[in-house]
This record gives structure tokens, sequence and C-alpha cells, in this order.
């Protein structure tokens, strides 16, 4: 349950963030809330020679609104995310979500930025981002990108993120006045990992139909997985127990969970079904055409 030896680094601005990272190469983290890296380097499954901490950097906090989409720098913690006003008008889905990661002790800490930098599919905001059609700033040694949470997670702790590359900011378009949302996780205990959980944003037009929806699914594969053949089902019904079984099987033939000590792989598969007709249940009941 000790680290490794490593040296330390606080820069002060992100151009020195980035120049340290992409100067001391692949032996260098970058560290923000420390949650998911140091017992990972306490359980030596990482040993880095670097430790590149983010908190000094300027810039990288708060939350702010940017026309139609709301903006939330990486080192913003979970717990700020829960005490924004803005948040819970606009995006009240990332509060259910972050209420259900861990405890207060460890959303004090863990940063969103580094919870969608990670890579674990166990982490509950990156299916969520896709099912929001978020996307992710990136700043290296040449420049800045953008690149969708959609196509950001490449499999297991493996992202798009080149190395020397930090994640600044998530931007997130607002969804419509009156969408439907729930983001439903079932877990062993208060504080675990998801055995599976599902992601629903939906709207719905003045009949009762949906217009639109957006379906995500966690620590159901090796990555986060946006269930875009399932939600094109219900577009158009009205969510009728026929069509949502359609879905759940569409959404449930995408998954390939890990058999583990939260169950075999097929519960899993199961488990993410039944968390999917329960979101889709609980978002249909908080729309407003
Ligand atoms: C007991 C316990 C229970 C937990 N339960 C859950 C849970 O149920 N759901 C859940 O989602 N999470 C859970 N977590 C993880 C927690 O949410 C972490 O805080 C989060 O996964 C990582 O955020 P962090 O700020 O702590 O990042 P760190 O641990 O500091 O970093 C994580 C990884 O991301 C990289 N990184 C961090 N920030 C950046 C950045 N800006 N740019 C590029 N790379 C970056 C780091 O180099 C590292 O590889 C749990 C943690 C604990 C200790």
């Amino acid at each position: 349950m000790i680290p490794g030896p490593f040296s330390y680094h606080r820069p002060a601005t992100l151009a020195d963030a980035v120049k340290l990272l992409s100067t001391l190469g692949d032996e260098a983290r970058p560290l923000a809330g420390g949650h998911s890296l140091v017992p990972m380097m306490k359980l030596r499954l990482a040993s880095p020679e670097h430790l590149v901490d983010l908190h000094g950097v300027a810039g990288l906090k708060g939350i702010r609104r940017d026309g139609n989409k709301i903006v939330i720098g990486a080192m913003t913690t979970q717990h700020e995310l829960l005490a924004s006003d803005e948040i819970g008008l606009s995006l009240p889905i990332l509060d259910e979500t972050a209420l259900l990661i861990a405890d207060p002790q460890v959303r004090y800490r863990g940063t969103v930025g580094g919870n969608v930098a990670n890579g674990d599919p166990g982490n509950d905001m990156p299916a969520l981002m896709m099912t929001l059609g978020a996307s992710y700033r990136l700043e290296g040694k040449s420049g800045g990108r953008d690149v969708a949470a959609s196509e950001f997670y490449q499999g297991a702790y493996f992202t798009a993120l080149e190395p020397g590359e930090l994640l600044t900011a998530i931007s997130i378009p607002v969804p419509p006045a009156g969408h439907g949302y729930a983001y439903e996780k079932l877990k062993r205990k208060v504080g675990d990992y998801a055995t599976a959980a599902a992601a629903v944003v939906l709207t719905l037009k003045g009949g009762g139909e949906v217009a639109s929806c957006s379906i995500g699914l966690t620590n159901v594969a090796e990555t986060p997985l946006w269930a875009e053949d399932a939600a094109n089902i219900l577009v158009g019904s009205r969510l009728d127990a026929a069509t949502v079984k359609q879905a759940v099987a569409a959404a449930e033939a995408i998954t390939s969970p890990a058999s583990d000590q939260r169950g075999p792989a097929q519960y899993r598969t199961k488990m993410a079904g039944v968390m999917l007709a329960r979101a889709l249940a609980r978002a249909k009941e908080r729309a407003r055409p």
C-alpha cells in the first residue's frame, strides 16, 4: 500500500504544465484529485516517476455558460458541480449522477476532468457525457483540439489523449427546457462502482411521442457505451412497453461486460437492460412536452 518513488511538480500555468508533461514523457502523469491515480499507485498498478499536480494551474476550475453550452473546467470537483445553481437548473442529470459517485469525501477531491480523462469503464461521468453530446478540450505542445466524448474512449484506460496532452474543459450543450432525464445505477453498496448503469436524456412532442433520445451505459464494456440504435428505436414512440423492450434488447446487445466480483457477464448485461428500462420510465415522468 506504499507507492513507488516519484518526483512532484506543481506548475502555475497551463503552458508550464504542458511543457513539463511533454518534456518528462511517458514517465509523467497529471495529478488531479488523486482519487483514482493514488490508489492505483498504492496498489502498484501505476508507477509514474513524475506527478504533475494541476491544483496550482490557473484557469482550470469553474463552471460557466457560453451561449447554449455549459463549460466545466477540468479541475472542478464533483462537490462543486453539486453546489452549482447553473448545473442544477440546466443539467440536473449531472447532479443526479455526481450524487451516485462514491461518498462526500471522494467528491470533495475528485474532479470532473479526472473522472472523464481516467478511462476507467467504471467511472460514471463518461457515459453521461456521451449521452449529453459533450466534447472535451485538449491542450498539448502543438496546440488545442476538441474531441467528442463519443470518440474519446478507445479501450480500458486508453483514450484519445496523446502523450503530454491535458484535458482542460468539458463543453456540454444545454438540453431543451422540459427535457426528461435519469441516471440509474445498480451498485452493491454505497460508494461502489456500478454493476451496470444507464443514462437517458429525452424530449417529448406535444402528443407525447419521443422527439429525441440519447442513451449511455456505464461499466458494461471496456469503454462507456453510447447506445445509438436503442435510442433510435424509441424516437417517434410513446415509450410503450413493446418498444421499450425492443430498445432494451438493442442496448443489451452492444454490452460485453467482464465477469467479476459484481457478477457474471450475463447478469451484468441484464442489469444494464433493467437500469435502462428504469431510466426511461423516470425520464418520461420528468419530461414536459
Ligand atoms: C472509494 C472510492 C470510490 C469511488 N467510486 C466511484 C464511483 O462510484 N464512480 C466514479 O465515477 N468514480 C468513483 N471513484 C473515482 C473518483 O470519482 C475519482 O475522483 C475519479 O475517477 C478521478 O478523478 P480525480 O480528480 O481524482 O483524478 P486523478 O485520480 O488525479 O486522475 C485520474 C487519471 O486521470 C488523469 N488525469 C486527471 N486529470 C487529468 C486532466 N485534466 N487531463 C489529462 N489527464 C488527467 C490522471 O493522470 C490519472 O491517470 C471512486 C474513488 C474512490 C477512492
